[in-house]
């Protein structure tokens, strides 16, 4: 059973996690809290770049020594291959840790990863905990590794007028990529992801949407904000490949103009808000998990 204090941890590590969204693509986001032997909180990650040091790493870190006969409180199960990095279940035996409590198992570890290494070197190992939290933040790159294409969302506004590039702006920072009417890729937020991480399509994506997708998966894009009101869009949506929809109404819109917008088939509401001056809603595909 995991202790008040490492739930306050997993609560803590998962929103240190969600700012890698938009910046860890291809890797996941991925947030780490070591607590002292007394249960203290004594360093602090979260993974921010693919190529740069996993979530373990900064968290240990910032720990030193007081790491030593404490516990890892992780998001994700620690890694146990070495890539461009050492992998983190090495770091935290080389730390000392005792216990390492997990929200969410690596779906690629197959049993094989950090969890089972852990233990078998002699490391309590406690898996699951708050992993319906977790998930909030690391389920849709997590899903992505099945699909084989990006989670797509559509921003559109209530009333079907052009999506502007404040509606824009104000989503962009948690995506990987804005995928245009016209059909041209650029990265959601300038340089985020390092150098060489992304390689994104310098040709417009105007062919089969599918395809498109897969292009941009293979490029290392998870995240897609698919901007409304075009062809391209509407093609997106016949296809059963937008995952997510979010729209913005003005306030002194009128209602009946938006009705066509509440006409989309398959997708349940999953949040209403007044927002920065008008409305926002969002949608979720209703057969997703
Ligand atoms: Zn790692």
């Amino acid at each position: 059973m995991a202790s008040q204090k490492e739930i306050q941890a997993m609560r803590l590590a998962i929103a240190l996690s969600a700012r890698g969204l938009g910046t860890t693509s291809p890797n996941p986001p991925v947030g780490c809290v070591i607590l002292d032997a007394a249960g203290a909180i004594v360093g602090t990650g979260y993974h921010e770049r693919k190529g740069e040091s996993h979530a373990e790493v900064h968290a240990l870190a910032a720990a030193g020594e007081r790491a030593r006969g404490g516990t890892a409180v992780v998001t994700l199960e620690p890694c146990n291959h070495v890539g461009r990095t050492p992998a983190c279940r090495q770091a935290l035996l080389h730390a000392g840790v005792a216990r390492v409590v997990i929200a969410l198992i690596d779906p690629t570890s197959r049993g094989e990863g950090g969890a089972a290494v852990l233990r078998a070197a002699g490391v309590d190992v406690e898996v699951g905990v708050l992993a319906q939290e977790a998930w909030l933040v690391l389920g849709d790159s997590l899903t992505t590794l099945s699909t084989g294409r990006p989670v797509v969302t559509l921003v559109r506004r209530l009333d079907g007028s052009s999506v502007s590039e404040a509606d824009v702006r104000k989503l962009r920072l948690g995506f990987d990529a804005v995928l245009y009417p016209d059909g041209q890729v650029e990265e959601a937020a300038a340089d985020s992801h390092g150098r060489d991480i992304l390689h994104l399509p310098a040709e417009p994506l105007l062919g089969d949407p599918t395809d498109a997708l897969k292009a941009l998966y293979a490029g290392g894009v998870r995240f897609v904000l698919l901007v409304g009101g075009s062809a391209l869009a509407d093609r997106c949506l016949a296809g059963e490949l937008v995952d997510r929809v979010v729209a913005f109404g003005a306030d002194d819109d009128q209602g009946p103009r938006w009705f066509d917008a509440f006409g989309l088939a398959g997708f349940d509401i999953t949040r209403i808000a007044r927002e920065g001056g008008g409305l926002r809603v969002e949608w979720r595909r209703a057969t997703e998990g």
